[in-house]
């Protein structure tokens, strides 16, 4: 029996309340706090089955969240407000002894850049003061390296090239809209791409290198080589691997309408003077876009992620593919969210099950492909995330 503190009331947020409160022989008690309380409020007013506790925090404020902290003595707080807030949150959480867990990798807020070195500077700290953090633990981040975990495991003596492959073959009805926050969707994705060979990192323009990738029950869609943060951690926990790859699908409407936001500056986080008022171009842009959270309702299709591994088994070459399909409305039906925001959220909640049962709880800060991916992989599915797997599929990611 746990208690938990979830900070971040949007799109996944939400999913992760919902599905926290469907496993109330763990989470025995629960907060949601987040910027705004009325959004906190209107989701736990939805939630019939279990009393949710509500406040309003600044988690940017790292004394703010050490208060809240002592005041409701959680055993773990779930950070998945946005990656700017994780170091005070972690802060917070050394300050109070409690375990964190997030979904999403550090990044300051004036330089469109993430990488895990200012979170992997806790590992001491945390492990000096008997607590976990668990970085990433959504899809991918999370999913994604549990599945490498899990092949590496079971399916290969040595693991040579990891394609991690993202579609989302759904339809919002909006004109232009971004499944997550839309500030950090496009700080992702308008940034160099880069990707891992031959023990060195690979630069390319952004969205230069693309192809169609062939996903289960989907078919063929135009799938981009972007930057994740997941291969950052993946490359040094599996040294064998030669080539890691991180490959997204997007629509023509989406780079359309992204390419002439680009144009015109509205992507831009750098300052402007606007009647005589500093703003920034992409945070006036997130206040006209929908909230990630909004977008359910009305979602059709499904999403497609996966992880397509080639190495040695038994002497042999082996290609192996790991996936889950998740449809849009099968998410609005458990959790009324989208398809993307419930990859997220469920499993940040079995992360968050697996620590506090002691199964994957040590002290010190880790990414989600140190842990023994079996309990993961026994129990994903039956929170509405099952997966596949097939030997020898290839969906033309060779070159
Ligand atoms: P949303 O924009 O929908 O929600 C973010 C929430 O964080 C909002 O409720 C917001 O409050 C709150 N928030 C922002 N700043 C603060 C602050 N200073 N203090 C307290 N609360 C704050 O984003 P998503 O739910 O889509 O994304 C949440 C996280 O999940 C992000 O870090 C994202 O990168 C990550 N993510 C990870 C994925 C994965 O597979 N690993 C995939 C998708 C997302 P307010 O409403 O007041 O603005």
């Amino acid at each position: 029996m746990a208690k938990v503190l979830i900070i971040g009331a949007g799109g996944v947020g939400n999913v992760v309340v919902r599905k926290c409160a469907q496993v109330p022989e763990v989470f025995s008690e629960i907060m949601l706090a987040s910027r705004t309380k009325s959004k906190c409020d209107a989701i736990a007013n939805d939630i019939k089955t279990t009393k949710i506790q509500t406040a309003a925090v600044d988690a940017d404020d790292a004394k703010q969240v050490a208060d809240l902290v002592r005041s409701f003595k959680p055993e773990l707080v779930i950070n998945v407000a946005l990656p700017y807030q994780d170091l005070p949150i972690m802060d917070a959480c050394l300050e109070t002894g409690v375990h964190y867990l997030d979904t999403a990798n550090y990044e300051p807020k004036d330089e469109a850049k993430f990488e895990y070195s200012w979170q992997w500077a806790y590992r001491e700290r945390f492990k000096e003061k008997g607590i976990m953090a668990l970085l990433g633990c959504g899809f991918d981040p999370g999913q994604t390296q549990i599945y490498t975990a899990y092949a590496a495991k079971h399916h290969f003596d040595e693991m040579h090239e990891l394609d991690i492959v993202d579609c989302n073959a759904g339809d919002h009805g909006q004109a232009f809209a971004t499944n997550f926050n839309p500030e950090i969707n496009i700080r992702e994705i308008t940034q160099d791409g880069k990707y891992w060979e031959n023990g060195e990192w690979k630069i390319i323009p952004a969205m230069s290198i693309h192809k169609p990738i062939n996903y289960p029950n989907i078919g063929p869609k135009e799938s981009y080589l972007l930057y994740h943060e997941e291969l950052e951690s993946l490359v040094i926990n599996f040294p064998t691997l030669k080539r890691a790859r991180f490959w997204m699908t997007f629509g023509q409407q989406y780079i359309t309408h992204l390419n002439v936001m680009q144009n015109i500056g509205i992507t831009s986080i750098k300052p402007i003077k606007f009647q005589g008022m500093d703003i920034i171009p992409l945070e006036f842009l997130k206040a006209l876009l929908p909230e990630p959270g909004s977008l359910g309702e009305n979602y059709t299709g499904e999403t497609s992620i996966g992880c397509q591994i080639k190495g040695i088994k038994d002497g042999k070459e082996q290609t192996y593919f790991v996936w889950n399909n998740c449809k849009h409305q099968d998410a609005y039906k458990d959790c009324k969210a989208q398809g993307v925001s419930y990859t997220t959220g469920v499993p940040a909640m079995l992360g968050a099950k697996l620590m506090m049962e002691g199964v994957w709880m040590k002290p010190g800060v880790y990414n989600c492909e140190e842990m023994d991916p079996d309990p993961f992989m026994s129990q994903i599915g039956k929170y509405g995330l099952p997966w596949h797997e097939k030997v020898g599929l290839e969906l033309h990611t060779s070159s």
